[in-house]
């Protein structure tokens, strides 16, 4: 229960309010944050996504289409260790070896050449096409390792086509294991970018061949001058030989741009594929985005959190406004003195919260004698001397706890904290405060304006709490009494008499005090 109240009163709080207020645009930024940074994972996922699939489609067809060449190789080695292969006529030969070799597009030629490197068999015709293999790479590979099985080349210019290739061989043994020759087929380059033709990458995006020793056989778009350039000691190609298949975002192998490589070996074969996106592509519709979506929640935020702001300031003027608006309803505007309604509410304060047992609580109501002559003789003095008033009554109430107030024209009172005994000599200070009291300059000497006061007091214990609303009405029929009696003295109410100690030997009406005995 004690936490609600807490919690209404919180709530009513402006300060609360103000905090709310810039607290709420902050979490909305947190959250916007946090849902930019999932679109930007998500952007990062579709690009894995996107060049996972590429990489499938382009690692099966070239798969495939090597796969169908190396039957088609090792149909023609087979063949040619086929029984009664050697004694055939050559164009039974020819038959033999080249029936099942496919010819498909972008496929260049199949021979076979000798353990010297000259053409022997020539799928395209008899006789073969005269030529000499022995200087290229794969005729060496195959004559000097015999556990070389397909062995795939860098790319060449092919000899016979004038076209760049790559060239796929296998080994031909003889009767008794020795190096019998090699047979070969060509595949021109132009397989592999019409197979990468039609893939959008960006403007910055790329696909790579490489074979496992790091050259590049192929790039996508293609780059003339770095085909069969070897990449092998980029650090970038070094993972893809290690890890063998995967994603990661580095630099690309060039070591200039931040890329995205999806990566695989191609089946067994001794090729690696890299489809490398730009980092900076992937996130530029992100970035858009971004920048649009980032750039309205700051300013509404920023907005919020300035109009809480500007709200609290209003809210902190308004206070203050108000309570100064409060101090002059209860100020009087002459004197400064608090006014007869702050006046009444002390004393309904003093009623409603009870008076303290041991607390005596007095009441003297002060009028000037005569104000209307020194008003009518003096003329606009008149406010002059009633500040002056005001000021002697300060001076002669001087504990924290006093209340001098004016309550009427050239009427005020004054509430202590005090028995009668402590009012009367207030009183007697005030009588004596007004004597010294004069304006000479305006023809009032010290001396010549007097008061007339009505006190009434509460004795501790004694009185209930009619006693305080009584306390006003009792000093005003003892001032009644002071002024008719002459003026310029101070009378003690009847309540107030009665039941204040025997010493008191006043006369029906009240008790002279101070300078005005009666
Ligand atoms: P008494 O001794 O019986 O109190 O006589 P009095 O003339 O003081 O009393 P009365 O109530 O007849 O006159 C009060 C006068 O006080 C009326 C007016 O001229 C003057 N007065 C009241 N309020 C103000 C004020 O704010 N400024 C000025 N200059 N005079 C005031
Ligand atoms: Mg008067
Ligand atoms: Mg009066």
């Amino acid at each position: 229960m004690r936490m609600l109240v807490d919690l209404a009163h919180r709530l009513r709080s402006s300060q609360t309010w103000i905090g709310l207020g810039i607290l709420a645009p902050l979490g909305l930024l947190a959250i916007s944050g946090l849902m930019l940074l999932d679109l930007r994972a998500d952007a990062w996922e579709k690009a894995t996504q996107t060049s996972r699939n590429l990489l499938q489609v382009i690692e099966r067809d070239i798969a495939r289409n090597i796969e169908i060449i190396d039957l088609s190789l090792r149909g023609v080695a087979d063949n040619l260790t086929a029984p009664g292969f050697a004694a055939a006529s050559p164009a039974l030969q020819q038959l033999i070896l080249f029936d099942r070799a496919v010819l498909a597009r972008d496929m260049g030629v199949i021979l076979v050449v000798d353990e010297t490197g000259r053409t022997v068999f020539d799928a395209k015709g008899i006789p073969a096409r005269p030529l000499n293999n022995a200087d290229r790479s794969y005729f060496r590979v195959h004559r000097d390792r015999p556990d070389v099985a397909l062995f795939i080349s860098e790319p060449v210019v092919s000899r016979l086509l004038g076209v760049p290739v790559i060239v796929l061989s296998r080994r031909i043994n003889g009767p008794d294991g020795r190096f019998g020759g090699v047979v070969q087929a060509s595949l021109k380059l132009t397989y592999f970018s019409r197979l990468f033709a039609n893939i959008a990458l960006g403007t910055k995006g790329a696909i790579n061949l490489y074979l496992a020793d790091g050259r590049r056989l192929m790039r996508h778009p293609a780059v003339d001058e770095e085909i069969g350039v070897s990449v092998a000691s980029a650090p970038t190609f070094q993972r893809f030989v290690q890890e063998g298949a995967g994603t990661f975002v580095g630099t690309s192998v060039r070591g200039d741009e931040n890329r995205h490589h999806a990566f695989t070996r191609i089946g067994d074969l001794p090729l690696i594929l890299d489809v490398a996106l730009a980092a900076e592509e992937i996130e530029a519709e992100w970035r858009a985005k971004a920048l649009v979506i980032g750039s309205a929640v700051l300013s509404l935020c920023g907005l919020c959190a300035g109009l809480s702001l500007l709200f609290g300031r209003e809210l902190r003027h308004r206070s203050r406004i108000e309570a100064e608006l409060a101090r002059l309803s209860l100020t009087d505007a002459l004197t400064g003195l608090p006014n007869r309604r702050r006046f009444e509410e002390a004393l309904a304060e003093r009623e409603r919260s009870g008076l303290p047992p041991d607390q005596p609580l007095s009441l003297l109501v002060i009028d000037a004698d005569h104000f209307k002559a020194v008003n009518d003789r003096h003329g606009h003095v008149g406010d002059e001397v009633l500040k002056g008033l005001a000021h002697c009554l300060m001076a002669s109430a001087r504990r924290p706890g006093d209340l001098v107030c004016r309550v009427g024209g050239e009427e005020f009172v004054l509430l202590l904290a005090a028995d009668l005994a402590a009012a009367r000599r207030v009183a007697d200070r005030i009588h004596a405060e007004i004597r010294r009291f004069g304006l000479p300059g305006a023809g009032i000497p010290a001396g010549s304006l007097t008061v007339s006061i009505g006190l009434a007091s509460t004795s501790p214990g004694r009185d209930g709490p009619r006693a305080v609303m009584d306390l006003y009405r009792d000093a005003d029929a003892a001032l009644y009494a002071a002024k008719a009696d002459g003026r310029n003295r101070t009378y003690i109410g009847r309540t107030s008499r009665e039941s204040s100690a025997a010493g008191d030997r006043a006369p029906a009406w009240g008790a002279a005090s101070g300078t005005g005995s009666a």
